[in-house]
């Protein structure tokens, strides 16, 4: 099975990236993440906020190099929260492996980027939130045959590496399928367009971005099957109560505001994805409800 091919998306988002990586940026930072003092006080400096960047409708690095989805509209309503306007973020991209390390070694204040609590990550990480529900699912040719988890057994599927969609695969809903893991989910799709790949599985909230892209549309389907329960946080460093409290008062108050319904709408709307009501911080839906 060959997936050597990238998306245009993904390349022009590898390009962007390099491009940034190559520009640098020459503000001094600390070890949490931010340029300013670690208080949280934005006072000038910058702070730098993990997010995808080829997750359409969630967190997407555009060709302007500008940024678009759920996770940036929330993470910039939490940098506001925390003292920091528009232009004092700087956006990094964190693929779904290096959360934790990212987070660990300081490399950004925190992270929104689809990014599941659980409990093996609480290990390492603290989380905010939650402040979205999420159900990992399929994403399948439109005439694919597949129809529940199972039917994967047996079957090319593709996945990201550190990812809890591709451990559930694997631990309990299709054990026996061809899994190959990559390191971004736009990555499975030329695989998935050529039949190289039967499925994409990950968050049903990333596939519908996926599946609206207009070189996808009714091309793809989501199997519409809720095979978890990803309760979508927002990772701080360990140990750092102060900020993790900071950003659930942030949270609730985008909820009671208006704000987190109206990037709801603005974000998930063109996919049509019937997304599930704001969580309450600090209640994680379990594995199995
Ligand atoms: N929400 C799941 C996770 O945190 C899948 C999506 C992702 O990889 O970001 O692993």
């Amino acid at each position: 099975m060959k997936l050597r091919k990238v998306t245009a998306v993904s390349a022009a988002a590898l390009v962007l990236a390099l491009t940034a990586t190559a520009c640098g940026s020459d503000d001094k930072k600390d070890d949490t993440g931010s340029s300013a003092s670690s208080s949280g006080s934005g006072s000038g400096g910058k702070i730098k906020i993990g997010i995808k960047y080829d997750q359409p409708g969630l967190g997407l690095k555009k060709p302007d190099g500008s940024f678009a989805g759920f996770d940036v509209d929330v993470a910039t309503y939490v940098a506001k929260e925390l003292g920091y306007e528009p232009n004092q973020i700087e956006f990094v991209e964190t693929k779904s492996a290096d959360r934790e390390n990212a987070i660990s070694r300081g490399d950004v204040k925190f992270i929104a980027a689809t990014y599941s609590i659980t409990d093996e990550r609480k290990k390492k990480v603290d989380f905010a939130g939650p402040y979205l529900l999420a159900h990992q699912d399929l994403l399948v040719k439109s005439d694919s045959d597949i129809s529940k988890g199972t039917d994967l057994n047996g079957k090319n599927l593709c996945s990201v590496t550190g990812s809890t969609s591709a451990q559930n695969v694997q631990k309990s809903i299709a054990p026996k399928a061809n899994l190959k893991e990559v390191s971004t989910y736009s990555e499975c799709l030329a695989g998935l367009q050529s039949g190289a790949i039967d499925a994409l599985t990950t968050d049903d909230s990333i596939l519908a971005g996926f599946a609206a892209q207009d070189q996808y549309k009714g091309k793809f389907k989501l199997a519409g099957l809720k095979l978890s329960n990803e309760n979508y946080g927002i990772g701080v460093k360990k140990g750092d109560t102060a900020t993790t409290d900071k950003i659930n008062a942030a949270l609730e108050k985008m909820v009671s505001d208006g704000s987190w319904d109206k990037a709801v709408t603005a974000n998930f709307g063109p996919a049509n994805y019937k997304n599930e009501p704001a969580p309450k911080i600090g209640v994680i839906v379990p594995k199995a409800s």
